[in-house]
């Protein structure tokens, strides 16, 4: 045997036994034979260098220092889940699906994996990549620390997809956590909140050794890709187990709402025997094909639905009740609670909303309170215990002037916040509207954060965003914990954000209502800032999905005469405020007026490329038929339903050719 040979054979073993243990539990060898064995690979890899392997065993105990996790884009977007919480919900649902697909139903009912989502993309049967969930877009690569993470298969087994990507959950099992805990705190440090963030916070590890001691385990449950060969949800887990994933064995398939609510109400009790959390049940129409015909909302998929545990309640008193002051101006009173144990992790702080919710709950300070913690990350607090309350206490009286800046709080009629209007002098405000424009999804601005801006502030070096671009090495130097290297940073990043497109800027801006979505939508049809500040109300409202209040809001903001000097600044400093030239040059107006419904699989652009040819040619996309569709574009295997309901309503059914030939 050459020595490649015998490297690689003892690779297989090693990955063999790493699989027994990891992923099956079972292990056929003692831990001693097993390091001995890795011991023996390391010396022969350190003396064979050439036959390197990114995905030998021996990497699996880490070593790699990442100093910025660069961002990767996903290649299908990594979704939320819708919730619910009873069987009403349920059968709604259900009625929902069945109004756009043929045939009988069936369902997987899966566990809700609490821990970080992560989504790992395999070619030729090697991980090649680990990307975190980030906002469902774009995620960090992680791939050094996850590879440390000895139940994620390096190299798969059987028939596995050319090119795929799998996405499941990385948990830290109770046990694990627990242990973790016990030497923080044997080492005189602050034990870690809970499992969740501990194993999120695991991935984020610069040193990948770090990551390799964690007792990080990676659950899968979801297959991602095209020409799978794979036509249900169950068959995918099944199929991805034969790879040699951890796919967990509680799934079950099921044919009706009754029996998902039996595997709901069994695992509601028998989850405290897993080893790791669960917040839900995850329930997911079976058939591929019915997905697809579902397709997504903005934020979730219509085939999956995720149906939440009951929340656990602690009883806790209520000390005293302090106002928080928003980017926006809105008042935000905060519960200051004494501090308990809820779901794993202490409970100090829980928002009460507004004055409305104040006033529901007759909450006062120094009751005694239930406060109850579902998926959110704030708890909240549910209900006063009356029979606690001492008998001269004295009913809450919201504030009314801002506890910032002191001027009268106003609240617009309908509305349920209170507002702070000294919009231009107010210091959270000016400070929130400018970490808003640097933030992630706005101006995306490296090397300077929120406490950063702060402090520019506060030192009266910026009094908005434009005035960032003014800024010199020399004027931040002098701040606390600045050097020289991250003077640079900061400047350079700030150079670099007048690159960002249009309609993150027009987001950036911080206008009332204008979130992300809007932002593109307004950026697309009016293509540039001068475009948008001439636009009427009545010419907002008719762009496709404003409403009445984004465009009051958006004609507002540009009334103010502050805000028009704002954006000509950003205008002189070369900020972005109109669609660059090569993206106005894919974009045409042919489609424009029309609306689309894609149904099927196509072969010459995927179902993605579709849809965005449609939008980039000035047309819409729907996914269910109307009256107002104009073109249904089907593929292969187009779903009976709706060619019955594009036929009753005389919709105009074309092939992938067809339209491909309407926007040449
Ligand atoms: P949420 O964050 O509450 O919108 O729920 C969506 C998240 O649930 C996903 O991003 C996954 O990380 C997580 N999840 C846990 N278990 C499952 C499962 N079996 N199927 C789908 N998603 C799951
Ligand atoms: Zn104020």
């Amino acid at each position: 045997m050459s020595i490649e040979q015998q490297i690689n054979k003892i690779r297989e073993e090693l990955r063999q036994h790493n699989y027994n243990y990891y992923v099956l539990d079972a292990a056929t060898i003692s831990d001693y034979e097993f390091d001995m064995k890795l011991k023996e690979l390391q010396e022969m890899e350190e003396k064979h260098p050439e036959f390197y392997d990114p995905n030998s065993p021996t990497l699996r105990v880490g070593g790699e220092v990442t100093k910025n996790f660069n961002t990767v884009v996903h290649e299908q977007r990594m979704y939320s889940l819708d919730n619910s919480y009873s069987k009403e919900d349920l059968l709604d649902w259900e009625t929902r699906i069945k109004k756009l697909v043929d045939g009988d139903v069936s369902y997987t009912c899966e566990l809700k994996y609490d821990g970080a989502s992560i989504s790992l993309t395999y070619e030729n049967g090697e991980l090649i990549r680990a990307v975190t969930r980030g906002d469902g877009i774009q995620g960090d690569d992680v791939t050094t620390n996850v590879k440390t993470i000895k139940s994620v298969p390096l190299k798969l087994k059987g028939d596995y997809p050319v090119k795929f990507d799998i996405r499941g959950e990385i948990v830290l099992p109770y046990e694990g956590f627990a242990k973790m805990n016990q030497e923080r705190v044997a080492a005189g440090e602050e034990p870690y909140a809970n499992p969740r963030n501990t194993a999120s916070g695991s991935l984020k590890l610069q040193d990948s050794s770090e990551t390799a001691k964690r007792p990080l385990d990676c659950l899968l449950y979801n297959l991602a890709g095209d020409r799978l060969g794979i036509s249900s949800q169950y068959e995918s887990l099944e199929k991805a187990r034969q790879w040699g994933f951890k796919v967990p064995q509680e799934s079950r398939l099921v044919n009706s709402i009754d029996e998902v609510l039996e595997f709901v109400n069994l695992w509601d009790q028998k989850r405290r025997e897993l080893p790791y959390e669960t917040d839900g049940v995850v329930i997911k129409v079976n058939n591929l094909q019915q997905q697809e015909e579902l397709g997504f909302t903005s934020k979730a998929p219509r085939w999956a639905m995720a149906y939440k545990f009951k929340a656990e309640q602690a009883v806790t008193k209520l000390n005293e009740i302090t106002y928080q002051v928003g980017r926006t101006g809105a008042i935000t009173p905060v519960a200051n609670l004494e501090p308990v144990q809820l779901a794993g992790t202490t409970v100090k702080r829980a928002s009460l909303h507004n004055a409305d919710q104040i006033q529901k709950l007759d909450i006062r300070e120094n009751d005694t309170v239930f406060v109850e913690k579902g998926g959110e990350i704030i708890p909240k607090i549910v209900s006063v215990d009356f029979t606690k309350r001492d008998h001269n206490s004295i009913p809450t009286q919201y504030i009314s002037s801002c506890p910032e800046c002191g001027t009268d709080l106003i609240r617009k009629e309908g509305e349920a916040q209170h507002y702070c209007p000294n919009i231009y002098g107010c210091p959270p405000q000016i400070v929130g509207r400018i970490q808003h424009y640097i933030s992630r999804k706005a101006l995306d601005i490296e090397g300077l954060g929120g406490e950063t801006v702060a402090l520019l502030v506060k030192e009266g070096l910026i009094t908005n965003y434009a005035d960032l671009y003014e800024l010199t090495k020399e004027q931040v130097i002098p701040l606390e914990r600045m050097a020289e290297k991250s003077a640079d940073n900061l400047i350079e990043g700030i150079l670099k954000s007048k690159e960002i497109p249009f309609e993150r800027v027009l987001f950036g801006l911080g206008i009332r209502y204008v979130g992300e979505t809007v932002a593109k939508k307004l950026a697309k049809h009016y293509k540039t800032i001068d475009a948008i500040i001439a636009a009427t109300e009545e010419e907002l409202v008719n762009v496709d999905e404003i409403g009445i209040k984004i465009a009051q809001s958006v004609r507002e903001f540009f009334n103010s005469e502050s805000n028009k000097t704002l954006v000509e600044k950003l205008l002189s400093h070369g900020v972005q405020l109109q669609i660059s030239a090569d993206k106005l040059a894919n974009q045409t107006e042919t489609l424009k007026g029309q609306t689309f419904v894609v149904s099927g699989v196509f072969e010459k652009v995927s179902r993605n490329e579709l849809k965005k040819l449609i939008e980039d040619n000035g047309g819409k996309v729907s996914s269910s038929i109307s009256s107002k569709t104009t073109y249904v574009v089907a593929g292969a295997n187009m779903g009976p339903s709706k060619l019955e309901k594009a036929n009753k309503l005389g919709i105009v059914i074309i092939s992938e050719d067809d339209f491909l030939n309407l926007i040449e």
